[in-house]
């Protein structure tokens, strides 16, 4: 099929970026071996076409940060009937008050930036009148590893708190890892990036105080410029978006 020069090569942009990902698992240290990243495919301002070409190229799991965004794309026709295992992660900030709209959507498998205990009480709040009886939702906390004030997350001194929350009170929650979004550009060459390292300090603590698996707790970092780099690091859930998708404009 020939293309017009516009239009990006999603197939080959899933490509070009699994084999990336699994020339960077070669790089890690062996305790990371057994770990299989997990690419999130990000489609924010995205047409659902594009969606659709890479679920049919395998793709299964889906970031999108808007939560209109999000709420277009799971309850579109076309994306119910063609991407029947598509797992929609929202990787946007989420308000309390927008929850219900996220928790009724079809597909939706995960909410990776859980910011506060309020949010993870509306969360499991809410969870029993969307989810299938007796499931649970799958959360990861966000950590603003940077100290960037207009970055969402947690402090790191709070993670091991929220995580105790989430354990102990919010039965209806599954804690399947952290996250984090890093300091914006960032020079791998300088040395490994310290957003991940702290990132991978958080889980280390809570693993140590709570009694976990470090295995169990997936560390959500890199994207479309450091994806490699954060793989080497230990990251086990990496969110493209540029690199599947091509170029994005800025919102607004
Ligand atoms: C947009 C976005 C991404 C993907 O960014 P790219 O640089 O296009 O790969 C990843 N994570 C979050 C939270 C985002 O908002």
């Amino acid at each position: 099929m020939l293309r017009r020069m516009s239009e990006v090569d999603v197939r080959q942009g899933m490509k070009s970026v699994l084999s990336r990902i699994e020339e960077a698992c070669k790089r890690r240290p062996p305790e990371l071996e057994a770990l299989e990243p997990r690419l999130v495919a990000v489609g924010k301002l995205k047409p659902i076409s594009l969606i659709i070409e890479a679920y049919e190229a395998g793709q299964r799991h889906f970031g999108e940060n808007y939560v209109q965004e999000l709420e277009e794309k799971a309850t579109n026709a076309e994306i119910l009937e063609k991407c029947k295992e598509i797992r929609w992660h929202f990787i946007g900030h989420l308000q309390k008050n927008k929850v219900n709209k996220v928790l009724c959507l079809p597909n939706l498998y995960l909410i990776e930036t859980v910011d506060s205990q309020k949010l993870a009480t509306a969360l499991n709040t809410n969870w029993p009148k969307f989810g299938p009886p007796d499931s649970k939702l799958r959360i990861m906390i966000q950590v603003n590893t940077s100290g960037e004030d207009e970055k969402n997350g947690i402090d790191p001194s709070e993670v091991c708190g929220l995580t105790e929350y989430v354990l102990k009170e919010c039965g209806n929650l599954l804690l399947d890892g952290l996250m984090t979004i890093g300091r914006f550009g960032y020079n791998p060459e300088d040395g490994p990036n310290p957003d991940f390292l702290c990132l991978k300090r958080c889980r280390d603590e809570i693993c140590q105080n709570l009694g976990l698996d470090w295995k169990n707790i997936n560390l959500s970092m890199g994207m479309s410029d450091d994806f490699e780099h954060a793989i080497e690091l230990g990251s086990t859930n990496v969110r493209v978006g540029t690199s599947i998708f091509g170029y994005r404009p800025k919102k607004e």
